[in-house]
C-alpha cells in the first residue's frame, strides 16, 4: 500500500516544557537524581526517557516526608502552600514556572484584591483538580469557582460582580462561548454586567495551533495525532482534529496503530500536543514508512 506521511511542523513540545525539560537534562547532568512534584510532562514516553537519567516523580505526601533535598516545579506552577511545605521541609527549589503561568498568577493575585473591595467572584474556567488550576486557586487561598463546561456557570451568582481567567490551555473558541454566556445571564438578571471582567489568559502557545491545526486536519486525509492520555490540551487540540477530519485517531505509542485505519493513497498527517516531543512524531512516521514502505 502506498502512502504519503507528513510531520506537522508546528507540533511538538511547547516553549514552556522545552525549558522545564532543559534545566531537568541540565541538573541531571550534575546529579544522579532529581525529585520533579507531577508529571514534568504528561506524556509517558518522554518521561521514561528522563527516568532513565534520574528524574523521578513524587506526590505532595513524598514531598512531605523529605528533608533538606531539591524539588523540581513543573510548568504548570504550583500554589503558595507548596513553596510553604518546602521552606518548613528545607527543600531547594529549581522552579521552572512557565513564565506565562506565573503572570497568571500574579494576575489573579492582585485583581482578587480588587474584586474583594467589590464583593466579587473569581472564576477559573479550567480542568478542576489540574496542576495549573490548583496553582491558580491556591493564589487566593481557594476562594474561586472553577467551572469546566457552560451548564457550570449555572454556579455563580449573577447579581454579584465576575471576573473570569482561563486556564492557560483551554480552547479560546470554548472561552468566550462561556464568557458570552455568562454576560447574557448577567444581563437578563439585571447584574452589573460593568462589572463583568473577562481576562483573554488562554496560551498563545496552544491557541495559535487551533486554526493550523484545523488547516493541516483538512490537508490530510488520515491524522495520527500523539498525545499522552493525562494531557489536557492533547484532548483539547484532537478535538480539533477530529472536527475537521472524522479519520482523526490519538495514540500514545505505535503500538495503538491499526493497520485498518489506512487506505490505499492516504496522506497521512502526525502531530501532537505540546508536551508531545518531536522526536516520538519522528519515531510514529518512521514507524508508519516501516510498515508501508
Ligand atoms: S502551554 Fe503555554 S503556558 Fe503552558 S507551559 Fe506551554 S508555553 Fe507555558
Amino acid at each position: 500500500m502506498k502512502i504519503s506521511i507528513d510531520i506537522d511542523t508546528h507540533s511538538g513540545f511547547c516553549y514552556g516544557v522545552v525549558r522545564a525539560i532543559e534545566q531537568a537534562e541540565k541538573y541531571l547532568e550534575k546529579s544522579s537524581e532529581l525529585h520533579s512534584l507531577g508529571s514534568i510532562v504528561h506524556n509517558n514516553t518522554e518521561i521514561s526517557r528522563l527516568k532513565e537519567k534520574g528524574l523521578k516523580t513524587i506526590d505532595y505526601k513524598q514531598m512531605s516526608a523529605m528533608k533538606d533535598s531539591v524539588v523540581f516545579i513543573r510548568a504548570h506552577g504550583e500554589p503558595p502552600s507548596s513553596y510553604r511545605l518546602a521552606e518548613e521541609n528545607n527543600l531547594k527549589i529549581i522552579d521552572c514556572t512557565c513564565p506565562v503561568v506565573l503572570k497568571l498568577q500574579e494576575r489573579v493575585k492582585n485583581n482578587y484584591r480588587d474584586l474583594k473591595t467589590i464583593n466579587g467572584q473569581l472564576v477559573i474556567f479550567g480542568k478542576v483538580g489540574h496542576a495549573e488550576v490548583n496553582g491558580l486557586v491556591g493564589q487566593v487561598d481557594g476562594d474561586a469557582t472553577v467551572i469546566e463546561t457552560i451548564d457550570d456557570i449555572e454556579r455563580l451568582d449573577f447579581s454579584r460582580p465576575i471576573y473570569i481567567f482561563s486556564q492557560t490551555t483551554k480552547d479560546p473558541e470554548i472561552y468566550k462561548q462561556v464568557c458570552n454566556a455568562i454576560r447574557s445571564r448577567i444581563v437578563d438578571q439585571n447584574g452589573p454586567v460593568d462589572k463583568f471582567k473577562i481576562f483573554n489568559t488562554t496560551c498563545g502557545q496552544v491557541s495559535s495551533r487551533h486554526p493550523r491545526l484545523k488547516e493541516f486536519s483538512k490537508d490530510h486525509s488520515i491524522i495520527i495525532f500523539v498525545s499522552g492520555r493525562e494531557s489536557s490540551n492533547g484532548k483539547i487540540l484532537f478535538d480539533v482534529c477530529l472536527r475537521e477530519n472524522p479519520r482523526s485517531y490519538k495514540i500514545e505509542t505505535t503500538e495503538e496503530i491499526e493497520l485498518s485505519w489506512f487506505k490505499e493513497g492516504d496522506s497521512v498527517g502526525i502531530c501532537g500536543a505540546t508536551s508531545t516531543p518531536k522526536w516520538l512524531l519522528e519515531d510514529v512516521a518512521h514507524y508508519l514508512r516501516q510498515l508501508f514502505p
